[in-house]
């Protein structure tokens, strides 16, 4: 979700022209939020109807999804072997 917006009077123009930017651009897209992607964000590849019936909303392909699960145990990976490093030091 695109969260993060203040409310201070000094920025309540800059947040207007953000969501009328926001509406624009989903407009121009016509891919409401929350609706599933026929293309993947990530690579652009086609995501196969099946998946995108099976998961409303879906953003990414089956390939993505498993390259970031993929690299974020791999991260986690490097992260232990990094402190292990440092306490050898
Ligand atoms: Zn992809």
């Amino acid at each position: 979700m695109a969260g993060g917006w203040t409310k201070d009077g000094a920025v309540s123009e800059q947040i207007e022209a953000s969501i009328n930017d926001e509406l624009a651009r989903m407009r121009t897209r016509k891919v409401p939020q929350g609706e599933s992607l026929t293309h993947c964000a990530d690579c652009e590849e086609p995501i196969p109807e099946a998946r995108r019936l099976a998961l409303p909303g879906v953003k990414l392909c089956i390939d993505c999804v498993r390259e970031r699960d993929g690299a974020f145990k791999a991260r986690g990976g490097i992260n232990r072997r990094g402190s292990k490093d440092s306490q050898l030091k």
